[in-house]
């Protein structure tokens, strides 16, 4: 698993037991038998973004209890039908120090029925890991600057860096090339709306967001002209509507926007504030920020896996969705009306009223928030 810790040369052999889905049940149930071995952890198939999430949601909870029983590590069934090697990341991050593993699901489905049946397993995992240091990367942006309010940015964004094991056309190649290519027709229509549009590639995103949280440091003294951050993540299904960040107020502003576009709808907007890609630093500083929500399509069952190529992709729906983004985008960009950059308590309000602060927590974002390394200051 990603963020697994290696291995001495010879391996480490412990008893694979059988953990159930990892609830506290499963764990009681072992008692003293998780000190010490492998735990095996069923998972459900992951067919959508629910289920995506659901696994993100379950990993921390999960293997803090196993962490607790002492186990030498946790093996998951893989969550991806056949051979496909995927289950989300050790919640722990690089924070991890035992090995960490996904069994592939037919094998490791066999292993639970052998488990169940009484027979005992043991298993020998050998990882022979290089870790790199750290490294430097960079956020690709270009700008249109506005005519009458160049002061006023519009940012509109995909990232550029796809996962380890991804071949990275739903995560994220296809959103990447949708906003190089409406850059590239504002220009060529000779489209020069009112306030500033950046348009970003974000870099080291599936470390953290790390390209995002590096913007709102470097673009500190501008963060106060910033009226929108836009982010694309949700693979190339059709774009069916937006999460505009537990911000009301916002709901009218995006409904104005995509108007001209209304007809590519309908669209839902899920008044709902999203972690995990690159409106996160800009919902922790303040700024209107939204995500495209997209049909699940190819994304739920190829997500982060080796199966993430460019076929999953429909070419049509991709145009469509530049439609849609470019009006968005468009309309933000000309609009009289602008949020104005929220305060340190109206963001503690939205986590407040909504599961903002168990979402941080669970993808491990919370520390920088609480210790006031990450997001405005008070
Ligand atoms: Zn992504």
């Amino acid at each position: 698993m990603p963020f697994s810790a290696a291995t001495p040369a010879t391996g480490v052999t412990a008893a694979l037991v059988d953990g159930g889905r990892g609830s506290e049940h499963d764990f009681a149930m072992l008692g003293r038998k998780a000190n010490g071995a492998f735990v095996l952890v069923e998972q459900d198939e992951l067919k959508d973004i629910e289920g995506l999430f659901k696994e993100y949601a379950e990993a921390a909870e999960i293997e803090s209890r196993a962490f607790a029983a002492g186990v030498a590590g946790v093996v998951y069934v893989g969550s991806r039908p056949n051979s496909l090697l995927y289950r989300h990341n050790v919640s722990v991050g690089v924070k991890n120090t035992r090995p960490m593993l996904v069994m592939e699901r037919d094998a490791g489905l066999r292993a639970v029925r052998l488990l169940r049946a009484g027979h005992g397993l043991t298993l020998t995992a050998i990882l022979d890991l290089d870790t790199g240091g750290p490294y430097e990367t960079w956020n690709v942006v270009a700008e249109i600057p506005g005519t009458t309010k160049a002061d006023e940015i519009v940012v509109i964004g995909a990232h550029l860096d796809s996962w380890d094991l991804g071949d990275g056309a739903l995560d994220n190649g296809a959103n990447a090339v949708m906003v190089i290519d409406i850059a590239r027709q504002f220009v060529r229509l000779g489209i020069r709306p009112t306030r500033t549009v950046r348009f970003v590639m974000w870099n080291g995103e599936e470390q953290g967001m790390e390209g995002s949280f590096g913007y709102v440091r470097s673009h500190a003294r501008e963060l106060d002209k910033h009226v929108m951050s836009a982010s694309l993540d949700i693979g190339c299904g059709r774009v069916q509507g937006f999460f505009t960040g537990a911000r009301p107020e916002l709901v009218s502003l995006v409904e104005r926007a995509t108007a001209p576009v209304a007809g590519l709808g309908p669209f839902k907007i899920t008044d709902a504030p999203l972690v995990g890609t690159d409106n996160f630093d800009f919902m922790l500083q303040g700024i209107a920020n939204v995500v495209f929500d997209q049909e699940s399509a190819s994304y739920g069952p190829n997500y982060h896996a080796r199966s993430d190529t460019y076929d999953k992709c429909d070419i049509r729906v991709l145009r469509q969705n530049a439609m849609v983004v470019a009006a968005f985008v468009f309309g933000f960009a000309t609009m009289p009306d602008a949020l104005p950059r929220q305060s340190r308590p109206d963001i503690e309000g939205i986590m407040k009223r909504t599961d903002l602060e168990q979402q941080m927590r669970s993808m491990g974002m919370w520390d920088g928030w609480a210790a006031g390394t990450r997001g405005r200051k008070p």
